[in-house]
């Protein structure tokens, strides 16, 4: 709905009732409130979850999904430009004067083949980049998190009266591939649109119960290098291995001596992961292939142990290789790479007690920084301090008896990933509301 002065002047009179009475009351009834508002969009952010689940689309290819994340928002009343950096989607609301807040949602989904046996699992297929035909899955939840900001995007638009400033609500594409964030940056989105002031974002995951909400001042998560290593041998007949410089060997010995870098080199209690997740060489068992390629992900907090690592990676490659008489040094590729996310510690405390408020005190917990990546650390390094918070996906029975056997509920990219989906959505819903409005100078400030 376009703000229009008899639009105003309709709704003034409430929303300063409004204002006072939300200052003056407890916690309690603020969740009353809110809890209200997320009823009153749920089912339609529940139906919006479904489709979305059982529609993904690779990274770079979410044309539909982005085109869905557009109407909605339109109809909400926000000016909505697609397009940007790829399938990106801005949606801007303005509300008088105050400062920029953005709130952002990834829109793409992983090459899984799901396997939760759920009712509305999705059995789509896709083209990859490659031209391979792969299953695809919302395994990362991104599918929650755009019903999440699209209802959020709802209340907001029917609540004006509660904040004001301007909200920027994204959806952005490829995250799963660590390139959406860097392209819509490059497509201008800090000029042609408003740079926030303080951006949003959540993840969805088991590694807390549904219903909460969990908060980690500072390093969110970690930094991530893609490392390919090109090992050159000398090939020739499986029977004549004296006549060759065998690769695999080579790439045996190196992937066993770089699981020394955690072991033997890093200090003990610094976080630090080296998983080879391919080893690829050779067309048939009685030939001595040429050359053997090893894929790397690399997980670290700080950037002084990052760089020991990387170094040492880099020292145990050449060195294995001179060891296993190769004629050539290994080429080693760092081809893709972000930083950890960093939470503003100030904005951290002071969004605790909106949070608390809308979810119930024991509902907010504080969180342990996590091994995964995220590109959204380029908004942050473009200047907008941020909170990116943990959203909790476990079922809760399921989680308490996680707990007591040991047994890991599935991670996020497992073919198993199935967040509860009621508990969770309403509490992100709730806890992105209440944020913006705190964030937008509203009432539960
Ligand atoms: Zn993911
Ligand atoms: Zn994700």
């Amino acid at each position: 709905m376009p703000i229009t002065g008899e639009y105003h002047r309709e709704i003034m009179k409430p929303a300063k009732l409004f204002l006072f009475f939300s200052l003056a009351v407890s916690g309690y009834a603020q969740t009353v409130e809110v809890s209200k508002e997320v009823d009153a969009v749920y089912p339609a952010a529940h139906d919006l979850y479904i489709d979305l689940h059982q529609t993904p689309e690779l990274s770079s290819h979410e044309t539909r999904t982005a085109a869905k994340l557009a109407a909605r928002l339109r109809a909400s009343g926000y000016e909505v430009t697609e397009g940007v950096g790829g399938t990106g989607v801005v949606a801007i609301l303005k509300n008088g004067s105050g400062p920029t807040v953005m709130l952002r949602t990834e829109l793409d989904a992983l090459p899984v083949e799901e396997k939760t046996g759920l009712s509305y699992a999705s059995k789509v297929h896709a083209q990859d980049d490659s031209g391979r035909d792969v299953p695809v899955m919302h395994a990362c939840g991104h599918d929650l998190h755009m019903a999440s900001l699209v209802a959020t995007a709802d209340i907001m638009a029917h609540s004006k009266a509660s904040w004001h400033g301007t909200l920027m609500l994204i959806g952005q594409p490829a995250e799963e591939t660590i390139s959406g964030a860097k392209r819509m940056i490059a497509d201008g989105l800090f000029m042609r649109f408003p740079k926030p002031t303080v951006g949003v974002a959540l993840h969805v995951g088991n590694y807390l119960p549904a219903g909460q909400v969990g908060i980690t001042p500072g390093i969110y998560d970690a930094n991530a290098d893609s490392l390919r290593i090109t090992i050159y041998g000398k090939g020739g007949h499986g029977a004549a291995p004296h006549s060759t410089i065998d690769p695999i060997v080579i790439g045996a010995r190196t992937i066993l001596t770089l699981q020394t870098i955690v072991s033997r080199e890093v200090k003990p209690g610094e976080m630090a992961v080296v998983t080879v997740g391919y080893f690829r060489a050779g067309t048939k068992n009685n030939i001595i292939p040429d050359q053997a390629e090893l894929g790397l992900t690399v997980r670290t907090y700080k950037a002084d142990v990052r760089k020991q690592v990387l170094t040492a990676i880099t020292r145990i490659a050449k060195a294995e290789a001179l060891a296993g008489g190769a004629q050539q040094e290994p080429l080693i590729e760092d081809y893709e790479s972000t930083d950890s996310v960093y939470n503003d510690p100030g904005l951290a405390q002071r969004l605790r007690a909106p949070l608390e408020a809308a979810l119930g005190k024991q509902n907010v917990v504080t969180t342990e920084p996590i091994t995964p990546s995220e590109d959204y650390t380029f908004f942050i390094e473009q200047g907008v301090p941020s909170l990116y918070m943990s959203l909790g996906g476990a079922d809760p029975r399921k989680y308490a008896e996680s707990k007591n056997t040991g047994v890991m509920l599935p991670s996020n990219h497992s073919p198993f990933f199935a967040p509860d989906v009621d508990p969770a959505l309403h509490s992100g819903i709730k806890a992105e509301v209440a944020v913006l409005r705190n964030l937008l100078n509203g009432p539960s400030q």
